[in-house]
């Protein structure tokens, strides 16, 4: 396993990270589904009997048990040897009371009289606001002085207006932001690598399979790597494209089995797997397989936010992208479970009342009305 620097931290951490969002699952007998603890447990383990020094979770992930199943299999022998990092969601900050009892129910969950790196969860441009004026930040620094926690983070998917003033009003320990091969063109991501590369902010990238979809090498895209004079697995080019960053400390997989993190572990331990890995000829390659993968995109939105906001608040390019990858990827599933979660915050196309505001203010001409009736057909159904 190679290693990083985490920020200006000054220690290392493993640069492959377990993210405890995609356990492995089993039915919960009512209709939904469940944390497989055996298999978690011996996924977790693995992990970390073999070079993996760095586990992400949430207070929210699978149902809130997320935070029980790791504690659990890292309590004894593994803690001591690992960082630990979890997420604080906003609806429990409406008192300075709420966020302590958070952190006190969250340690007690994980086993841990301390947790290594506390975020705050999926910061947005709405929310970011409310917490600017509370300065939640200051509290958390309390919890850093009683010892409860030693690190200040954040988790963020928005804009970079918003990301660069969150960076520049506080001088956090840590960032963690979305990243692979396919949103390498987003302004924030971008931006985002260089701002906490200059500020020594620790980075920590989310989603660099695109929910696992970019494991996958549909036809066009296998053509490309086919052609690509050294041969890797798909997988390994998306890694890849991430490893060359050398600002980034550690890139989260949310691993299901077994096998993946094995395939997983093997490509973070080569030993050129570092920064500047990438040739010309390989920069070249990815470059391509984007196209490729783009060229599959079935409703043709570009992301411009041009149609936002809509009066019910319908996340409508986050519909289309969910869609999209379901067909890039040949697989639905991450979309659905993703889908899902845009219904919980109020985001999915069900709220959609037809008013035809951001029809007319789409430069790609969409027919979104018509497109987010076929988009929410493929997307719904997931069952958590
Ligand atoms: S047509 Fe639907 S998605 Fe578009 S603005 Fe109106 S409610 Fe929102
Ligand atoms: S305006 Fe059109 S292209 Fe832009 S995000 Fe909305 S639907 Fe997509």
């Amino acid at each position: 396993m190679n290693y990083r620097p985490y920020g200006k931290l000054g220690y290392e951490v493993s640069s492959l990270g377990l993210g405890c969002m995609r356990l492995p699952r089993v039915p919960d007998g009512n209709g939904g589904m469940k944390v497989d603890l055996e298999k978690a447990f011996e996924l977790i383990r693995y992990a970390a009997e073999h070079g993996i020094t760095y586990f992400d979770t949430a207070f929210g992930y699978h149902n809130q048990t997320s935070e029980a199943v790791l504690g659990e299999a890292l309590e004894g022998k593994y803690r001591s040897k690992v960082k630990i990092a979890t997420k604080q969601p906003f609806n429990v900050m409406k008192t300075q009371g709420d966020i302590r009892r958070n952190l006190e129910n969250t340690l007690k969950k994980l086993r841990t009289d301390y947790i290594d790196v506390y975020l705050i969860h999926n910061i947005q441009a709405g929310v970011w606001d409310e917490i600017k004026r509370r300065k939640v930040y200051e509290e958390y620094e309390k919890f850093c002085e009683e010892g409860m926690i030693k690190a200040i983070g954040f988790s963020y998917h928005g804009g970079y207006d918003t990301f660069s003033d969150v960076m520049n009003t506080y001088d956090w320990d840590m960032c963690q932001v979305q990243q692979n091969l396919l949103d390498v063109d987003q302004e924030v991501t971008e931006k985002a690598i260089k701002l906490a590369g200059e500020k020594g902010t620790a980075l920590v990238i989310m989603e660099p399979l695109r929910g696992g979809g970019l494991v996958n090498a549909p036809a066009p895209v296998k053509e490309v790597y086919d052609s690509a004079p050294v041969k890797r697995p798909a997988v390994e080019w998306a890694f890849r494209h991430l490893i060359n960053y050398p600002q980034i400390s550690t890139i989260l997989s949310g691993m299901s089995t077994l096998e993946q993190l094995k395939d997983n572990i093997e490509i973070f331990s080569k030993p050129d797997a570092v920064p500047g890995c990438l040739s010309p000829e390989d920069k070249d390659v990815i470059a391509r397989a984007k196209k490729a993968y783009e060229s599959i995109v079935t409703i043709s939105c570009t992301g411009c936010e041009y149609c936002l906001p809509c009066p019910k608040g319908v996340n409508i390019p986050g519909v289309f992208s969910r869609y999209n990858d379901g067909h890039m990827f040949g697989a639905f599933d991450q979309p659905r479970r993703s889908y899902m979660f845009l219904g919980r915050s109020g985001g999915d196309a069900t709220n959609c009342v037809a008013c035809g505001a951001c029809e007319t203010k789409c430069p790609q001409h969409i027919d979104i009305i018509n497109q987010l009736k076929i988009a929410h057909k493929a997307l719904e159904g997931w069952v958590e």
